[in-house]
């Protein structure tokens, strides 16, 4: 609880990848004046530090988890609001754009596979919920990292829609790829 504001909750929202949980997630921060935490771009961010530092194969997207885990307290990530506009930083940098690439959703699975990666920023995201009044997302917010969530949530859609909708967002931000390929990406991501 936080002793300034009793009133204040915590809202786990849970879901596939792409099912709209960020945008479901961002709106109702907003209107209700909570902070909204994308676990998910905290996963991209860490998975675009390896990417930048060649801990990711070109041949398979498989990392280098010693070297990863070695870096981990070398990354620090947070967020900023601007406006209607919140980004990602890496260590200080606006890594919004760069972590949406499909760079990043390639290998973010096997980096987020890693139980020293899960177990930093779970901790990172049970600090950030503190003082409660806040909104995060991500698929296991409800059940690792905000278990006792006042409010859960869990939002799901066919892998076609979740594609669309992924399509739809990487083109308004000028990033290049197809239907088959973001289709791909989310039903190999949602195996893993
Ligand atoms: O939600 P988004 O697609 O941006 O998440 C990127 C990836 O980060 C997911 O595919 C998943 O591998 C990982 N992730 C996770 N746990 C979370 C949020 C995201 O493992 N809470």
């Amino acid at each position: 609880m936080n002793p300034n504001n009793p009133s204040l909750i915590t809202i786990a929202i849970d879901g596939y990848s792409s099912s709209g949980k960020s945008s479901m997630a961002r709106h109702l921060a907003k209107t209700i004046g909570y902070r909204y935490i994308d676990s998910g771009a905290m996963y991209r961010a860490v998975a675009l530090h390896a990417l930048r530092n060649g801990m990711i194969s070109h041949a398979d997207n498989s990392v280098d988890a010693d070297r990863l885990i070695a870096a981990l307290p070398e990354i620090a990530i947070d967020f900023e609001v601007t406006g209607d506009t919140q980004s990602t930083l890496l260590n200080g940098e606006n890594v919004e754009t760069e972590i949406r690439a499909m760079a990043v959703s390639q290998c973010v699975s096997p980096v987020a596979a890693i139980p020293q990666v899960r177990h930093a920023l779970v901790a990172m995201q049970q600090k950030m919920g503190e003082s409660k009044g806040i909104v995060m997302d991500g698929r296991d917010i409800g059940t690792t990292v905000f278990p006792d969530a006042e409010m859960k949530v869990f939002v799901r859609a066919s892998a076609q829609t979740r594609a669309q909708r992924r399509l739809s967002e990487m083109i308004e931000k000028g990033i290049a790829t197809t239907f088959e390929e973001v289709l791909a990406n989310v039903v190999s991501r949602d195996h893993i």
